[in-house]
């Protein structure tokens, strides 16, 4: 599975319809200070589900709408949809390429769509569960989370390193069984 294309509209600075491309391999994006390389990150983490608005640098979830600027009135409504390649079946549905679409309003009101059909942000959630990607997986590491590495005790690192290896929720059931 790898990302194919990323399209944004009205989401933070991404005023403009912006198509990104992407091929399998290492893509680096470069830019002066605040040009926008972290919003590409937010609109990946927000797309694949994320509900947080901290998370994601903003106070309330409007702030990710385009606030307008100098020669640019505010919009109205932010979009962000990404084409995964899935020929590897990595995603458990019946299509070699999967699109996930998320738009919302300043109204507050939201709309998901997988492959252009409505669904609810609960099926995208389970669409990426134990896919390695998803909102909780480790496939997106902002800044603030290397430093959280770095700085945490051990028992707590060794937990970060068991999420991402998928052991987590084994032990999860382990426990539970043991509980009963
Ligand atoms: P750095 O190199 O400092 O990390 P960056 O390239 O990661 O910078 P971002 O944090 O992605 O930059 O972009 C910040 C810019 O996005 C700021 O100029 C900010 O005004 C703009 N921005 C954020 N939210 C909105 C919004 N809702 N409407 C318009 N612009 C926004
Ligand atoms: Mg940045």
């Amino acid at each position: 599975m790898f990302l194919k294309q990323l399209n944004m509209y009205g989401f933070k600075s991404f005023a403009e319809k912006t198509e990104m491309e992407f091929v399998p391999g290492v893509t680096a994006v470069v830019g002066p200070n605040g040009s926008g390389k972290s919003n590409v990150t937010d609109a990946l983490r927000w797309v694949l589900g994320e509900q947080s608005a901290k998370s994601l640098r903003g106070g309330t979830m409007e702030d990710i709408i385009f606030a307008g600027s100098d020669s640019r009135k505010p919009l109205n409504y932010a979009e962000v949809s990404i084409t995964l390649d899935n020929e590897t079946g990595s995603l458990p549905v019946d299509y070699s390429e999967v699109n996930v679409k998320r738009r919302v309003f300043r109204t507050g009101e939201s709309e998901f769509f997988i492959n252009e059909k409505p669904c609810r942000l609960k099926d995208i959630v389970e669409l990426f569960t134990d896919s390695g990607l998803g909102r909780e997986a480790f496939s997106i590491i902002g800044q603030g989370k290397v430093d959280q590495v770095l700085n945490s005790k051990p028992e707590e690192r060794r937990t970060i390193f068991e999420e991402a290896a998928g052991v987590l929720k084994y032990k999860h059931r382990k426990k539970k069984t043991e509980d009963k």
